[in-house]
């Protein structure tokens, strides 16, 4: 790490005065109590490696990889200190120190840049989980002996479907054409629906389409009542995976295969329900630096928008009110902080789903769900998601509601005397409350 070769740490680091602040809300110091792990603390750590007081030691592992990268301590900061970014920076040295898991290096570099390969390897999981397989290969310990973290993914997932979204896009009115030269998925809206709407290209995130395809089937039913145009291209993961584990490089490949895609058709909207991919795809110009990519990435940035985002400015039918079910409403981080997205959601909720909205504490508090940071860290994954859930219970809600399938995912996962709170997304919560029925799981 060598803070002369990368300016943006060194300013970052020059804007940090020590003064703690960062303290009060960083959610893995709340549970560690511990100077390392808080913004403070990392930031001094990397300014020690920056100043070659010491290297880029084996024991900064903890440090670095265990920030949630949740943006919370720069909300705090009254220099806005980039910690998130600082991270990410430091685990890119740290593996060139180290080097990166193998299975990471293969999840990376072969698995996300190929849906194809992806939905094979999915299928077979799906497959796995369903008949039982899984389970009894769990109890024998032969998931851990290929993989320990394959074998916490699979505790994670309690259920997969058994049709991915991309699976489920005919019966919902698309068919395959070419625009620009490249297959994508088109559905025209009918006649009942409004046919001036603009033209979305719906971006299907991982999570979504292979774990929570509910929710993006709902938002694409809603989008289209809304009368909107929807193309659905053959995107890869967006890269927001090996950019947060500091392997910005394989983020850039994942980006330009991207672009290579949505600059050959003409859209007006880009838009994903998974907050996290419509926050990195607003990020990829930053990502991807200048150049040819660079102004397509601009372009498609400028366009991009989260589907919480853009629904309240479209019309829809407004239902009757169902004020008897009471939603409480789980901030994500990439959307709260990444995208300044507050009202919008909490805005369909009450008045477009038309139920009672009960506001928790801390609602932008992150869950501990940050990806797959309860694969990699669950034991301060579940800790942090202890006092979430505390937040949800106080509140009083029948439903909670959220906007990105990491942060569904680990919200569904506590495991306690308590009875379990249903978590959806805001797509769902809206079509149950217009009685429009989504295949699950
Ligand atoms: S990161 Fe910000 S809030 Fe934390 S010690 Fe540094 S200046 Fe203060
Ligand atoms: S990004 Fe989140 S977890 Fe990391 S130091 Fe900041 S507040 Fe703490």
């Amino acid at each position: 790490m060598d803070s002369a070769q990368d300016p943006f740490i060194a300013d970052e680091l020059l804007k940090c005065s020590r003064c703690g602040y960062c303290l009060s809300t960083c959610p893995t110091y709340r549970v560690t109590r511990d100077e390392r792990f808080v913004a403070r603390g990392r930031n001094e750590l990397v300014r020690q490696v920056c100043e070659g007081q010491m290297g880029v030691l084996e024991e900064l592992r903890d440090p670095l990889f265990e920030c949630l990268l949740c943006g919370a301590c720069s909300e705090t900061c009254f220099g806005s200190v980039s910690t998130d970014e600082i991270m990410v920076r430091a685990r890119e040295a740290w593996h060139q120190e180290h080097g990166q898991p193998r299975v990471q290096c293969l999840i990376f570099d072969q698995l996300l840049p190929d849906p194809q390969r992806m939905t094979r390897l999915m299928r077979l999981l799906s497959m796995g989980k369903r008949s039982g397989l899984s389970e009894l290969a769990h109890r024998l310990g032969a998931l851990r002996m290929i993989s320990p973290t394959l074998d916490k993914a699979d505790g994670l997932a309690r259920e997969m479907p058994r049709r991915f979204l991309r699976d489920r896009l005919p019966a919902m009115g698309f068919s395959r054409e070419k625009r620009g030269g490249v297959p994508v998925w088109r559905r025209q809206p009918g006649l009942d629906e409004g046919a001036s709407g603009p033209v979305v290209a719906y971006f299907i995130g991982c999570g979504t389409n292979y774990q929570l395809p509910a929710q993006g089937e709902a938002a694409l039913r809603l989008l289209g009542m809304a009368g909107c145009e929807l193309l659905v291209f053959d995107n890869c993961c967006c890269g927001l995976p090996p950019y947060s584990y500091g392997d910005r490089a394989a983020a850039r490949r994942l980006i330009s295969q991207n672009l290579a895609t949505f600059a050959a058709v003409e859209f007006d909207y880009l838009v994903s329900e998974c907050g996290s991919c419509s926050a990195f795809v607003k990020k990829w110009p930053s990502v991807i630096g200048t150049g040819p990519d660079g102004d397509i990435a601009a372009s498609v940035a400028e366009r991009t928008r989260d589907f919480t985002e853009l629904l309240p400015d479209l019309p829809l039918p407004r239902p009757g009110a169902t004020p008897s079910v009471r939603v409480t409403y789980h901030d994500p981080c990439h959307l709260v902080r990444s995208q300044c997205i507050v009202e919008q959601p909490r805005r369909l909720l009450s008045d477009v789903a038309g139920v009672e909205m009960l506001e928790m504490r801390e609602s932008d508090w992150c869950c501990g769900g940050a990806g797959s940071y309860n694969l990699t860290h669950p034991e301060l994954s579940e800790a942090i998601l202890d006092r979430k859930m505390a937040r949800v219970r106080e509140s009083g809600a029948d439903i909670l509601a959220t906007a990105c399938p990491a942060c569904v995912v680990q919200l569904s996962r506590e495991e306690s005397e308590h009875p379990p709170i249903p978590v959806l997304h805001v797509s769902e919560v809206i079509c149950q409350s217009m009685g429009i029925e989504i295949e699950r799981p």
